[in-house]
């Protein structure tokens, strides 16, 4: 199968040298990309910034920083992919303008950003797919996580949402169920990150199998 990853932080900059951001280290989406591989797919991976070495065997690496980057790249990819896998942590806002330069610290003791929606990603492919695409998405829960995934998954038109605790955030082992948007039962699966990312990817595949068959 061509599987397409999104994986990483993104940033949105303020300047030319601060940045919105978030904890992601990439771990996850790199191991996923590293099973896939293993398991003889064909993988492009679209990642954000982290320090981690690129797996071996990929078809393709788009390297981006902010969120419209990564849809830029992945609007490239998606046409060919039989799967995707958003595992990226899309920052939600950017400034509606970046300053150009370097922010001056001035007299004012406060410094008010104007923040604006980033664009779903995974939300937008979902509504483009064609017959037989799989999408497969991630959720990160302080709170509610099964009745918050179980919403994502919805909302964003997914097939399979993987919900992850925050404190797998660059965490060696990983505790994660996957909820179906058909009536399959939640799937639990735990161990360390590369263990996981291979359950997850024959999950993918199993999805793929029975949504192609459908269509
Ligand atoms: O809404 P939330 O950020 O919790 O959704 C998480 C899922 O949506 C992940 O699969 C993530 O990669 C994807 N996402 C995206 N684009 C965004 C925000 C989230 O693709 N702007």
């Amino acid at each position: 199968m061509n599987i397409l990853i999104t994986a990483g932080p993104t940033r949105e900059y303020l300047d030319d040298v601060r940045y919105l951001s978030n904890a992601s280290t990439g771990r996850m989406g790199y191991a996923l990309a590293t099973a896939a591989v293993a398991a003889g797919h064909a993988v492009t991976l679209v990642t954000g910034p982290t320090s981690l070495p690129t797996p071996a065997g990929l078809i393709q690496v788009h390297r981006v920083e902010s969120a419209r980057q990564m849809l830029a790249a992945v609007e490239q990819e998606f046409a060919a992919a039989d799967v995707l896998v958003a595992c990226a942590a899309v920052s939600d806002y950017r400034v509606r303008e970046q300053f150009a330069g370097k922010l001056k610290r001035e007299k004012q003791e406060t410094l008010l950003l104007e923040l604006v929606r980033n664009p779903d990603i995974v939300h937008q492919m979902s509504e483009r797919r064609q017959e037989g695409q799989t999408i497969i998405g991630f959720a990160l829960e302080a709170a509610d996580g099964e009745q918050n995934a179980r919403d994502k998954l919805r909302r964003k038109g997914l097939d399979a949402i993987v919900l992850n605790a925050v404190s797998a955030i660059g965490a060696e082992q990983n505790d994660v169920v996957v909820y179906f948007a058909d009536d399959q039962v939640p799937r639990r699966v735990m161990g360390p990150k590369g263990l996981v990312a291979e359950e997850l990817i024959s999950i993918a595949r199993e999805l793929h199998q029975s949504r192609r068959a459908r269509s």
